[in-house]
């Protein structure tokens, strides 16, 4: 016997900041929402939002986000890339007063917005696994945790890189190139000295590295690289102990909190289908060095809300149409950006390239 999991107008598959954003945007528009989360123990680290990054989050009506008290954003001053032989850039966000760059603790970034959509009257459950997946006549029905069912006339795939459902429902990744990523949070003496927060990028023969420190005392540096030997937290240490020797002497311990993630480019060969749409992560990632992923997944999140909507009210699959082009679009241009930036390293197999 199954258990009732509820009917919603729409369920969303993931928490991350598109999942929640795209909840919170349906909810006040008033479509019973919720939001299903894999109980996962969260990882404390530190992305960038460049400052390109506030036109996304103004359209969303989330400056707030900044100004508040308990804000997950903290001020960023650029970043110096030392890429290719000997080049050193510099990008000071203090050119641009209008929007500042931030360093961003995606933990607690996650919980905010979370609970923006929960405020909304979304529904947020955690689960173990998505079990089974089928179609009925009004939209789908899901089966979690074995015996908790969920009916809903849309879903919203809002897992990540895994783009779990759409994958399920025959969605296949198109992948340009395959990395990987780990990392590791330093605290000590060595990063309290450090004093501003700014993003470094550096160019190795096997691959690159971005270390950035966050007010609260630790300092995140991540490996991305093509070989998969960095997965293994000894090899990893040893990479990024090379690295950056200075947070690896005796002052300086490392946190025991290791990252290891997929950080390949990839776009699904279609990002929607009847009932259904992927958004985020899940519908196209963007390589790490593009620092737009979190951009990506405010902007997209209030397209795919819309298309939902327009979607959910007239059937309308010339919406769907509309809604995959714009993400297809927006990952080919930066696609041809990531490249552009790669081949300026000339000391990489053409695996990275
Ligand atoms: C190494 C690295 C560094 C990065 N640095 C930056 C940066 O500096 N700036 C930037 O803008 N972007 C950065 N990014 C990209 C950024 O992290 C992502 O683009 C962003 O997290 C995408 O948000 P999302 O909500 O689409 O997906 P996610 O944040 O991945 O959220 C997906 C959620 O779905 C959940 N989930 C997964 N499977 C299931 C399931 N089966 N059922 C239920 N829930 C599920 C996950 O637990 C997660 O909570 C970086 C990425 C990497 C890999």
């Amino acid at each position: 016997m199954l258990a009732e999991g509820g009917h919603f107008d729409v369920l969303v598959i993931g928490a991350g900041p598109a999942g929640s954003l795209t909840a919170r945007a349906l909810s006040m528009w008033g479509f019973k929402t919720a939001i299903v989360q894999k109980d996962v123990e969260p990882v404390k680290f530190t992305e960038v939002l460049p400052p390109s990054s506030m036109r996304a989050i103004c359209a969303q009506g989330l400056v707030n986000l900044i100004h508040s008290s308990h804000s997950p954003l903290s001020p960023c001053s650029g970043v110096t890339s030392h890429w290719g032989e000997g080049r050193i850039y510099e990008d000071d966000f203090i050119r641009r007063p209008e929007s500042g760059g931030w360093v961003v603790e995606r933990t607690a970034l996650d919980a905010e917005l979370q609970s923006l959509a929960v405020s909304h009257g979304a529904i947020y459950r955690k689960i173990q696994s998505i079990d089974h997946i089928e179609t009925y006549e009004n939209g789908w029905i899901i089966i979690v945790d074995d015996d908790v069912s969920f009916t809903c006339r849309f879903v919203i795939d809002a897992s990540g890189r895994p783009s779990t459902f759409a994958r399920r429902v025959g969605a296949k990744r198109q992948v340009t190139s395959k990395l990987f990523a780990g990392g590791i949070n330093f605290v000590g003496q060595a990063v309290d000295d450090i004093g501003e927060s700014r993003l470094f990028v550096k160019s190795h023969p096997e691959g690159w590295s971005y270390s950035i420190s966050h007010p609260e005392h630790y300092l995140s540096a991540v490996l991305v690289s093509s070989s998969s030997s960095i997965k293994n937290k000894a090899s990893l240490e040893k990479a990024l102990g090379k690295i950056y020797p200075q947070y690896v002497d005796s002052e300086a311990a490392s946190l025991d909190r290791v990252l290891f993630t997929d950080a390949s480019s990839f776009i699904l060969d279609h990002v929607a289908g009847e009932n259904w749409l992927a958004v985020g992560d899940a519908a196209a990632s963007f390589d790490p060095i593009t620092s737009q992923g979190l951009a990506n997944a405010f902007s997209s999140s209030l397209i795919a809300a819309h298309t939902c909507r327009e979607f959910l009210l007239n059937r309308n699959f010339l919406a769907l149409e509309a809604y995959d082009k714009a993400i297809r679009d927006t990952w080919s241009f930066s696609d041809s950006g990531r490249l552009h930036v790669y081949q300026q390293q000339d000391q990489w197999t053409e695996s990275l390239r």
